[in-house]
C-alpha cells in the first residue's frame, strides 16, 4: 500500500482502525507538474480536530480521502522549471509514498542548511508557533515568569528555551519525570512539574512561581490550566495555543470559570492560530535559526521509522510517547 485514508471519524481517542491503508495509482506527469517522494511526515495534535466533522479554522478531512499534513519530499521527476529533480520541498501534502504536485503551497528546503526533519519542527510550524505565540501575545519582558504546559513537546520545549533566551523565569509542566529532567538539564528551564504525579497542581505551580505567573503558554487546557489561573499576576497574558487534554472529549468539558481570575488581574487570555501571524514568519525563522547557530536553542525529535507507522505515531501524541517533535521517516 502507498496511501493512508481517513476511514472513520474517531469518536473519543483515535484508534488505528480509523485509518485505512490502500494502494492508489500515481498519475502520469502533465506539463508544470512534478513527482514527489515522501521523506518525512509530521504528525500533529491539530490533525485530531480535522478528523471531526465540525466547523473550525480549517475544513475537516473528507472521509475515505488521504490525510494531509506537513511533509518533506524529494522531487524525483519534473516537468516544472521551478522544481528540479533532487530538490527537496516542504508543504501540506498527502499521506502517500509518492504524489504529483504543481508546486502550489510548496516551499523549497535546503538539506545543507539544516537536517530535513527540522523543517517540520523548529524551523517549521512548531518553531513559528512557539515564537509568534510567545512574542505577539505573550509580549515577554525580562525578569517575568513564564509557565508552559506540554513543555517537553515540540512547541513547548521551544517556547521555554526562547523564554530563557529573553531572560524569563521558566517553569514547564510535563507528563513524566524523565521529561521534567530533560526540561531542566537540556533546555535550561528553572523548574519542572510532573502533572501526572503531582497531587496538588495549584500548590506546585505557586511554589515554582514565587513571583506569580506573568505569561502562560497553554498547550493542553483542562485542569492543568485551571490550576495555573490561581497564580496569575496583574496584567498576565495567557496564550491559548492548544488544548490537547480536551481534543478527545465527547461531551462539553466543565471546569472552573476563568472570568473572575481575568477580571481580578486585568489579564489577557487570547486564542492563538499560527497562520494569523504569517507576516512575522520571516522574522521568526531568522531569530530561530540565529539562536540555533549560536548554540542557544536546541531541539529534540522523536523519529519513528516507516510509512506504515504514521497512524501509530499520531496516536502516540495522545499518550505522550514523544519527546520534542515527533516525525515519521519514510
Ligand atoms: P507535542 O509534541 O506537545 O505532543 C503532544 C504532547 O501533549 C504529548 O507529548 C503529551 O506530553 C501531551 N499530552 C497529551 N495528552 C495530554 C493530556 N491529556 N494532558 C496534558 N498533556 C497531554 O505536540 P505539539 O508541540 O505539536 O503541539 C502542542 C500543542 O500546540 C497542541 O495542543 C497543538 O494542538 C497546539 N498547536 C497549536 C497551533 C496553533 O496554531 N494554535 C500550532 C501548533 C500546535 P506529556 O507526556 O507531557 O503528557
Amino acid at each position: 500500500s502507498n496511501t493512508i485514508l481517513l476511514d472513520k471519524r474517531p469518536v473519543g481517542t483515535p484508534e488505528l482502525s480509523d485509518f485505512k491503508f490502500t494502494t492508489e495509482e500515481v498519475p502520469a506527469l502533465q506539463d508544470g507538474q512534478f513527482l514527489l517522494e515522501t521523506k518525512y511526515v509530521s504528525v500533529d495534535p491539530y490533525l485530531r480536530g480535522r478528523m471531526n466533522d465540525a466547523k473550525s479554522y480549517i475544513p475537516p478531512f473528507e472521509l475515505h480521502k488521504p490525510i494531509v499534513s506537513g511533509i518533506i519530499a524529494e522531487v524525483l521527476e519534473s516537468k516544472n522549471d521551478a522544481f528540479n529533480k533532487g530538490n527537496y520541498v516542504s508543504g501540506m501534502l498527502q499521506w502517500k509514498k509518492q504524489q504529483v504536485s504543481s508546486g502550489k503551497g510548496l516551499m523549497k528546503v535546503d538539506p545543507r542548511m539544516a537536517p530535513l526533519s527540522a523543517y517540520l519542527g523548529v524551523l517549521g510550524l512548531t518553531g513559528l508557533t512557539a515564537y509568534t505565540g510567545l512574542m505577539e501575545i505573550g509580549k515577554p519582558v525580562q525578569g517575568e515568569t513564564l509557565v508552559v504546559s506540554g513543555a517537553a513537546g515540540a512547541v513547548g520545549s521551544i517556547v521555554g528555551q526562547i523564554g530563557k533566551i529573553l531572560g524569563l523565569r521558566v517553569v514547564g509542566i510535563a507528563g513524566t519525570d524523565e521529561k521534567v529532567n530533560i526540561l531542566k538539564s537540556e533546555f535550561g528551564f528553572d523548574e519542572g512539574i510532573n502533572y501526572k504525579t503531582t497531587k496538588n497542581m495549584r500548590a506546585a505551580i505557586a511554589a515554582a512561581c514565587p513571583d506569580g505567573v506573568d505569561i502562560y503558554f497553554d498547550n493542553v487546557g483542562g485542569s492543568i490550566s485551571d490550576a495555573v489561573l490561581f497564580s496569575i499576576n496583574r496584567f498576565a497574558r495567557l496564550i491559548i495555543c492548544g488544548a490537547i487534554s480536551m481534543y478527545n472529549d465527547t461531551s462539553m468539558p466543565t471546569g472552573i470559570s476563568v472570568q473572575p481570575f481575568l477580571i481580578r488581574n486585568s489579564a489577557l487570555m487570547q486564542g492563538f492560530i499560527v497562520s494569523n501571524y504569517e507576516d512575522k514568519f520571516p522574522e521568526a525563522i531568522q531569530k530561530l535559526s540565529g539562536w540555533m547557530k549560536e548554540g542557544k536553542l536546541a531541539y529534540n525529535e522523536t523519529i519513528v521509522e516507516g510509512f506504515e507507522n504514521i497512524p501509530t505515531a499520531f496516536l502516540d501524541l495522545f499518550s505522550g510517547k514523544n519527546k520534542g517533535k515527533i516525525v515519521v521517516k519514510v
